[in-house]
């Protein structure tokens, strides 16, 4: 270890920032399995993705083989507004569990946006823009990813149509807000708007609608104008790709101090701030390089990894974007409503699932109250409200912590501390109250909807 003191923030300077995305599946030898068109049931071809995404980002979700890909000045400029993001010690919170462990965290809460969700949201963008599209469509549920593409949009003169989940639109009218000053077009779904939409509220008059919805609303919004694109915020391989920046400056400034990373944590939706921020060291290990101890958090309401099977799935409820392979609970299952909108998904990512497959990361479940226990505990000694998304983190960076606190080991815990939660003080008023619960589904309804997926 050097002798240099490690400053409380660690930021890189601008020659040492990353200016390429890294590629992880180039280093995997088991590569993830092949992404399947659910018109044909066979091997998804370029020309058939290009339909459904730019050509460039299609070009990135087939591949598997180029490590390194070059990030475009034009995005490089943007990540300037918001990066680096720093990696902070947790001195305070160190203190005050008492603990030998030595805590990091990676935050991306840095931007209007409050989440990683930029990084891809500003590079979908730019590829629409490049290929002379007039705009995306989306579906927001908690609002995360619409405010990132809104705001990716608004820079580069992008048209963005976001479809918000009806009861989001209405309860978290301050997120519309934001979307709406950068000048996105928001639309309570089901909407009058689509074919779907309409025969949606014909069918359930009054209903306050779901992501499942909202993700046919955007699809055909987008397939009914050439000019469009539909595009979505986790789980595809070119969003981990883009994420990889969390990672890339994770290890550019832990190498600046030489310290080494013993235990590597992030909370897992989809996968993408997961896999962006664990896949530099994930590529360390498939090289044989370096080992470390990769942990993927998910809520106990939502436990693909933990309790999924490892099948093809889709990945929307559309039907519509290429099936994969991965720990799905079943692209019908309906995660109960819980306050961290952004991991109620169905599936995780093909290469988190692979890598995880493999071995090579580790996967546990925490339940919605200690999480927010975590997430109340960390507020008050780091200064950040956390977003409960990323607070799962907390919750399984601080158990690790308190076990070195038994065990007497000064080992180093990284986690990605993934956005802020000013938005959710709904969520923080029903833990302040006692009033939050913890709902686990039973083997019965994850059997029920994982029997659904598709055979073939
Ligand atoms: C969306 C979101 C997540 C989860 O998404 P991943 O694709 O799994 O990373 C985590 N944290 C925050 C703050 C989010 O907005």
């Amino acid at each position: 270890m050097s002798n240099k003191p490690i400053p409380y923030k660690i930021y890189l300077e601008e020659d040492e920032m990353p200016k390429a995305w890294y590629n992880v599946r180039a280093d995997m030898k088991n590569k993830p399995a092949p992404l399947i068109d659910p018109a044909t049931m066979e091997p998804i071809t370029l020309e058939a993705l290009s339909k459904v995404f730019c050509e460039e980002l299609a070009k990135q979700e087939l591949d598997d083989t180029t490590p390194y890909i070059p990030i475009p000045q034009e995005i490089l400029d943007f990540y300037k507004m918001y990066r680096p993001a720093p990696l902070v010690r947790a001195y305070c919170l160190e203190k005050k569990l008492g603990t030998p462990a030595k805590i990091y965290y990676k935050f991306e809460g840095n931007n209007t946006s409050g989440s990683h969700k930029l990084n891809s949201a500003i590079a979908q963008a730019y590829y629409a823009k490049q290929q002379g599209l007039k705009g995306v469509t989306t579906e927001t549920g908690a609002g995360q990813w619409g405010t990132a593409l809104s705001m990716a949009c608004a820079y580069l003169d992008l048209d963005c149509k976001v479809y918000m989940v009806k009861c989001s639109y209405e309860q978290k009218p301050f997120r519309r807000e934001v979307m709406r000053t950068y000048g996105a077009n928001v639309t309570p779904s089901p909407s009058m708007e689509t074919e779907v939409g309409r025969r949606i509220n014909a069918e359930f008059p009054g209903t306050t609608g779901s992501l499942g919805c909202a993700i046919s609303e955007a699809v055909e919004a987008a397939s009914n104008d050439p000019g469009y694109r539909y595009v979505l915020g986790s789980v595809m391989n070119q969003v981990l790709l883009h994420q990889s920046i969390i990672g890339l400056e994770t290890k550019a400034a832990l190498d600046k101090y030489d310290i080494k990373a013993d235990i590597i944590i992030g909370c897992a939706g989809g996968g993408s701030n997961l896999g962006g921020l664990v896949s530099p060291f994930a590529g360390e290990m498939l090289r044989g390089e370096a080992n470390y101890k990769l942990i993927a958090v998910e809520p106990a309401s939502c436990p693909s990894l933990t309790r999924g099977s490892y099948v093809y799935d889709y990945c929307d409820t559309g039907k519509i974007c290429p099936l994969q392979k991965m720990y799905t609970l079943g692209s019908g299952f309906i995660p109960a409503s819980s306050h961290a909108g952004g991991l109620r998904y169905h599936g995780m990512s093909s290469v988190v699932s692979q890598l995880y497959h493999d071995g090579l990361m580790e996967a546990r479940t925490v339940e919605q109250t200690s999480v927010f226990a975590a997430a109340q505990e960390f507020a008050k000694v780091e200064g950040i409200l956390p977003a409960p998304e990323s607070s799962h983190a907390i919750r399984v960076a601080i158990d690790e912590a308190l076990k070195c606190k038994e065990t007497g080991e000064e080992k180093t815990i990284v986690f990605g501390l993934t956005g802020t939660g000013y938005f959710d003080m709904y969520a923080y008023q029903r833990f302040n109250d006692g009033q939050m619960g913890d709902y686990i589904p039973s083997d019965e309804e994850i059997a029920t909807s994982l029997a659904k997926t598709p055979k073939f």
